[in-house]
């Protein structure tokens, strides 16, 4: 006899578990199941977010950036450093606390707000929505049958390789391998200068690596405002990053102590590049593997996501999905507010997610982050706007912290001054980010933040002198 939940989340990734959690604040009898296994074996809550992600991506960035500024930093503030050194495995024993750290307090949030967790792999085996839906939990939990009329699929997504390039986590690294390295190595070549692969090559390049990323697209981060995105190929090539642009792989081949690829650059001249090591960074793909959708009859799109409408309802009354698994932008806050407004919809609440402020941060040094549309997005809309930018240069705080490079962009409607789009490369941009995506939830025009008092010295305050900029009127610069 199944045990029966008002809702059944299937994965505890970003999506999932704060689903689950917010549907029993609203007084919802919940079950959680989720597939991770920890070293042990355990349950390991969170996600690719917490455990392959977000989180260990985050720490190895910290530890990488406090070696990089022990080196080349401290002696402008009088700091002697003498025989640095980075011992790889300390650092890495540091991400997995703070890894650990995150999954148990997922379980203790559980534990707090009364959701069931189960350990195992969940699968859809039958039912409809009146009857209700029948899930099989395998694995942790052998056979365990539970059952509900609503549903949230929040399995998330796994890395994409390449045709004939198996990930093997030594020589070919996907995410996971790439945040588990156990020493430096001498050259790491990276295919895709998207997030992860800028995000993973500055790890590694600041603790001493040859890095080459080779990336298909002619233009560099495409989704950014072209001019943050000049501005980071700058920086990122003047740091030592090798990027390539318009690089097609040809062939590959896995040695004994590395990879070896062939690959044309942007004017069709045949190059090889040898590496100790090969992150492919290609993207990812949604994770519907093992929930049965067929048995069901879940209806996915061509390319293999869940298919939903604006709301995350799929085409089976009471199965709704969320996050990686589905359209939009893979980012771990995305799947977060669709979890919550899914379990408020299913509790009778009109929620809304509004995906034009929904912010992008890339946490390299500069950070890039930004909100809304870009000055070529508002061109090719025919939507006239405004500019106002500010550098960092310029910033009291920005130059007593050293770090200046960079700048803040602000775009408004030509007419209303409506905040259309922020756009900042810099210091604390995944902070300074919020403010703006704050404003532009609130309809702010360029003219409210130009008046509103930001504490000084602060980086803040470069977002006022952009908004200051939009009228032609900063003060600092
Ligand atoms: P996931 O986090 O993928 O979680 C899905 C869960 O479901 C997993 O635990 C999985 O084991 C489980 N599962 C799957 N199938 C089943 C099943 N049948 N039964 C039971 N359990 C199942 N995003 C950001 O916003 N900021 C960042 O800084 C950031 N950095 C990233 C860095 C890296 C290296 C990577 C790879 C991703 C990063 N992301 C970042 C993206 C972010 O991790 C994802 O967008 C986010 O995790 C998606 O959340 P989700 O809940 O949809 O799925």
């Amino acid at each position: 006899m199944a045990s029966v939940f008002d809702l059944i989340v299937i994965g505890a990734g970003p999506g999932g578990y704060v689903a689950a959690i917010r549907a029993a604040q609203l007084g919802m009898k919940v079950a959680c199941v989720d597939a991770w296994r920890n070293a042990q074996g355990g349950p390991a809550p969170g996600g690719t977010c917490t455990n392959v992600g977000c989180i260990p991506s985050k720490a190895l960035l910290q530890s990488s950036e406090h070696f990089e500024q022990a080196g080349h930093d401290f002696a402008a503030h009088g700091i002697g450093v003498e025989g640095l050194s980075i011992d790889v495995p300390t650092m890495q024993q540091r991400k997995a606390l703070v890894v650990k750290q995150n999954n148990e307090g997922i379980l203790y949030l559980f534990k707090k707000n009364k959701v069931t967790f189960f350990h195992g792999t969940a699968t859809l085996t039958g039912g409809d929505a009146d009857a209700g839906w029948q899930v099989n939990v395998s694995g942790g939990e052998a056979g365990q049958a539970i059952a509900s009329r609503q549903i949230i699929i929040a399995t998330g997504s796994v890395p994409r390789s390449l045709p004939g390039l198996e990930f093997d986590e030594q020589r070919v690294l996907s995410n996971d391998g790439a945040l588990s390295i156990d020493a430096v190595p001498k050259t790491l070549g990276v295919i895709g200068a998207g997030v992860i692969g800028l995000e993973m090559g500055s790890v590694w390049r600041r603790l001493g690596a040859q890095v080459t990323l080779l990336e298909a697209m002619p233009d560099f981060l495409a989704a950014a405002d072209a001019q943050v995105a000049k501005e980071a190929l700058k920086q990122f090539t003047r740091q030592g990053l090798a990027i390539h642009l318009g690089a097609r792989i040809t062939a590959t081949k896995v040695l004994k102590n590395g990879v070896s690829i062939d690959w044309t650059d942007a004017k069709g001249v045949a190059q090889t590049l040898k590496v100790d090591r090969l992150i492919v960074s290609v993207g990812r793909k949604p994770n519907t593997e093992s929930l049965g959708a067929e048995a069901v009859g879940l209806k996915l799109d061509e390319r293999g996501f869940i298919e939903v409408d604006g709301d995350c309802r799929t085409n089976l009354p009471g199965i709704w999905a969320v996050g990686d698994v589905v359209r939009g932008p893979m980012l771990a806050h995305k799947a977060e507010e669709e979890g919550v407004a899914v379990a408020e919809r299913i509790a009778g609440q009109k929620p809304h997610v509004d995906f034009n402020t929904v912010p992008w941060v890339i946490y390299t040094s500069p950070e890039i982050a930004w909100v809304g549309q870009t000055e070529a997005q508002l061109k090719a809309a025919g939507r006239a706007c405004k500019v106002g930018s500010f550098p960092f240069m310029a910033n009291g705080r920005a130059r007593a912290l050293g770090d200046t490079t960079g700048f803040v962009k602000m775009l408004a409607d030509a007419q209303t001054d409506e905040i259309l789009g922020v756009h900042i490369i810099g210091p604390m941009a995944s902070e300074l980010i919020a403010e703006a995506a704050v404003a532009m939830e609130f309809k702010a025009a360029s003219e409210d933040i130009a008046r509103i008092c930001h504490a000084h010295p602060t980086l803040s305050e470069s977002l006022k002198e952009a908004a200051l900029g939009v009228a032609g009127r900063t003060l600092n610069f």
